[in-house]
């Protein structure tokens, strides 16, 4: 049995960071993956290889704008060479990854499945044997993976990781691409596939896509992708045949049955929780969304954590970074909360072509308070013009009371890195005065965050 002061179940975005800082403090700390590396599924089939895909697609539908066509008329995209790109990206960062990992000499890494004995107990199945922990604390990052409901032929669809993952099985455009699930991973993919030449028809379950965030900010953005996607919604895929051409996909819409024939069909409904082995067994509360926290990370069991995907408050990995730091933090200080994780400053982007970001409080968490708002569109936006993109706003929210900034959204340029600004600005407590006060530098989109501003004071 060895004895260490903390353990980590996963080694991605809800245990590294929080293991680093750990270990700066001179804490013993091993971390446990499967995969036997950090960086976990953000790195091998999330957002890192999702994101080149997407920004290469970003690229191409930019520049084919001013590409004269061959003789046949056709202008394409070597996949080949974006799939190379993505691979390489990939390799590079475990490599950095690795060399970071070596410069915590008392981290240690071991590669094996993990599984909780009791509150103070782990026990890893590696390749060479079964290997016993005795830790203090215990950090559960052990993060989510995707989901397929049980529909006739499901198996014949694909999913993220055929995409995304090293080496993927995905090699070439497909010419038609049916989407299962308007989730993120499913607008995302639907949008960069679209961009690079697929015919995409989206299949949703519900009324409405990305049915969880608010509802104007979804039908402004929905408004902006590219009008060949097909989404149709409502609708609820009963069947996947394979008739050896093509897959046919049976959905029942209003009522009726409907088909549509693709070459591809992609899985993209949903994520689950990866709930590790024995935390059931003792007592550690949980729903089906995930392990039971409260805001300093701390499950119901007093040195048990659990950060990231896992808990299922904010499943994306910027949000498991600040978790896994503020379980560390707490573990630095003893007993006593020194640190909590505050979700509504925590940014969710959705890689759409375009882009559209969200923090804090927008219409429809507003309950309770009144809300003024700044807007700002990317009509008269200097560099929207400068990229012919300019569709979409910023929009901000502020409370009437106290013109505190509570929320925001851009849909369009730049959304992502944007949104940067407005929660770090909301984080910090900004109110309407400060923002408006603010020298955006020009000409770049952020202007129209002080913009914005400027039409509430
Ligand atoms: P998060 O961003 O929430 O940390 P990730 O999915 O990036 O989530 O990382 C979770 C990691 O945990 C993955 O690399 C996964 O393989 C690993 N993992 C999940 N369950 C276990 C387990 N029981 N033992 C060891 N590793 C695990």
């Amino acid at each position: 049995m060895e004895k260490t002061d903390v353990i980590t179940i996963g080694a991605g975005g809800g245990a590294y960071p929080g293991a680093f800082e750990l270990s700066r403090a001179n804490r013993k700390v091993v971390m446990v993956d499967i995969k036997g590396v950090t960086s976990g599924n953000c790195l091998s089939e999330g957002c890192i290889p999702s994101k080149t895909v997407r920004e290469t697609a970003v690229m191409f539908s930019r520049s084919r704008r001013f590409a004269s066509y061959g003789i046949d008329g056709k202008i394409f995209v070597d996949y080949s060479k974006i799939v190379e790109h993505k691979d390489a990206v990939q390799q590079a960062r475990y490599a950095m990854h690795e060399r970071e990992l070596s410069s915590f000499p008392g981290l240690e890494l071991v590669k094996g499945m993990a599984e909780i004995q009791d509150d103070h107990h782990v026990l890893v199945h590696t390749e060479s044997g079964d290997k016993e922990y005795s830790a203090d604390y215990i950090i559960i990052a052990s993060g989510s993976e995707s989901w397929r409901p049980s529909i006739e032929g499901i198996e014949r669809c694909i999913d993220s990781r055929d995409i995304f993952s090293l080496n993927p099985t995905l090699r070439q455009v497909p010419e038609s691409l049916t989407v299962i699930g308007g989730g993120y991973i499913g607008l995302e993919t639907a949008s960069m596939f679209a961009a690079l030449g697929s015919k995409v028809t989206l299949l949703e379950f519900m009324p409405r896509v990305l049915s969880n965030m608010d509802e104007d900010f979804v039908s402004g953005l929905v408004s902006l992708l590219d009008p060949s996607i097909e989404i149709l919604t409502s609708a609820s895929v009963t069947r996947v045949v394979d008739d050896g051409k093509a897959k046919r996909t049976s959905f029942t819409l209003n009522g009726k049955e409907r088909e549509v024939e693709s070459d591809v069909v992609l899985c993209a409904t949903g994520r689950r929780p990866v709930i590790p082995e024995g935390a059931d067994r003792i007592g550690i509360r949980r729903t089906k969304n995930g392990i039971t926290v409260d805001a300093s990370m701390r499950t119901n069991i007093d040195n048990i954590y659990a950060t990231g995907d896992v808990n299922g408050l904010k499943p994306l990995f910027h949000a498991a970074v600040r978790m896994s730091l503020v379980a560390a933090h707490n573990i630095l200080s003893g007993r006593k909360t020194s640190d909590y994780v505050d979700l509504l400053s925590i940014p969710t982007t959705v890689f759409t072509i375009p882009a559209g970001a969200v923090v804090g409080v927008t219409r429809k968490e507003a309950s309770g308070i009144r809300l003024i708002e700044g807007h700002y569109r990317f009509e008269g936006d200097s560099r929207a013009q400068i990229f012919g993109e300019t569709e979409g706003e910023i929009r901000l929210f502020f409370d009437a009371m106290t013109t505190k900034l509570v929320g925001g959204w851009v849909m369009g340029i730049d959304a992502g890195n944007l949104i940067g600004e407005i929660a770090a600005a909301l984080s910090l407590g900004a109110k309407a005065i400060d923002l408006a006060n603010m020298s955006n530098q020009h000409p770049m989109a952020s202007e129209g965050i002080s913009s914005a501003a400027r039409e509430v004071v």
